[in-house]
């Protein structure tokens, strides 16, 4: 059946914020499809309204008109089908390592043995082994990302959601980070939608490539990439890739190369 290989569906979804007695249209009337076991990039500048499509799939705010469904289900709320993850990893800094990784899944039911091997099989594959029980504080920028990584895939989503998640990193440990998580989404068949302002990234890690106008956000172009994977940021074939994407972008949003490689590069 066609309805079960949809991961998620968004259809004439919008969002205004009304901050004292003005209205901010956040995201412009929106419709998306995403396929069971997809990896997709939505694209934009600052400000279009990305996280804002991210948080309704989420289910950590509601539309103002329209419908999203995730897994099959209306998106009434969160749930442990969808997992956000963010910039800043947002551990708790009183627990180990370890404990980060398993504080999702205290929350079910899942028994403390197999809860044991569940948290020390992810913290094996976010290479973090040896760590478990550190302070994350201790821990790089890339490190609490992985402990962020290994906490959203403990309680085995269908779906991650990720906010500019690598953005803060320097480009060799983005670009470990970007193996490692196409290594994960290739075994997990998870459906991953990740977003970010910067096109080589997108074009390294997407199945597709969904780019945002400026704000109000709405979507204005989709790029389907089939380049071979493992993807390096470095690659020829992603850097022509990203030209491409650059191109068809001056042309749609009639801007300044200036401006537009300074929005999305
Ligand atoms: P992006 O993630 O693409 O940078 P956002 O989705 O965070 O963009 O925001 C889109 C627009 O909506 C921005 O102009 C932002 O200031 C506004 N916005 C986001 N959240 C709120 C809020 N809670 N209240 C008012 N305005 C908001
Ligand atoms: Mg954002």
């Amino acid at each position: 059946m066609i309805e079960n290989t949809i991961a998620i569906q968004v259809q004439n979804a919008f969002k205004t914020y009304v901050a004292g007695n003005r209205e901010i249209q956040a995201l412009a009337t929106t419709d998306l499809t995403i396929r069971l076991g997809e990896f997709v990039c939505l694209l934009g500048a600052s400000g279009c309204g990305k996280s804002t499509l991210l948080n309704l799939i989420a289910g950590l705010e509601t539309p103002t008109g329209g419908t999203v469904m995730a897994n099959g289900q209306p998106v009434t709320g969160p749930g442990t089908d969808r997992v956000l993850m963010f910039q800043d990893a947002a551990l708790f800094p009183w627990l180990t390592v370890k404990e980060n990784v398993e504080f999702g899944l205290k929350q079910t039911k899942t028994q403390k043995a197999q809860r044991d091997s569940i948290v020390q099989n992810w913290i094996d594959r976010v290479r973090l082994t040896g760590f478990e029980n550190g302070s994350v504080y201790q821990l790089s920028g890339g490190m609490r990302q992985r402990v962020a990584l290994a906490r959203s895939l403990a309680i085995d989503p269908a779906i991650l959601l990720m906010d500019e998640p690598f953005g803060a990193l320097d480009a060799l440990t983005r670009d470990r980070l970007h193996v490692e998580l196409e290594s994960i989404w290739k075994a997990t068949r998870k459906t991953i939608v990740f977003v970010t302002h910067n096109v080589r990234e997108a074009v390294a890690l997407g199945d597709r490539v969904l780019v945002f106008s400026p704000r109000p956000g709405r979507i204005i172009g989709e790029f389907k990439i089939t380049l071979p994977r493992p993807r390096m940021l470095e690659d020829i074939s992603v850097v022509k890739k990203t030209a491409e994407v650059m191109d068809v972008l001056r042309g749609a949003l009639e801007a300044g190369p200036g401006e537009l490689e300074g929005a999305y590069i």
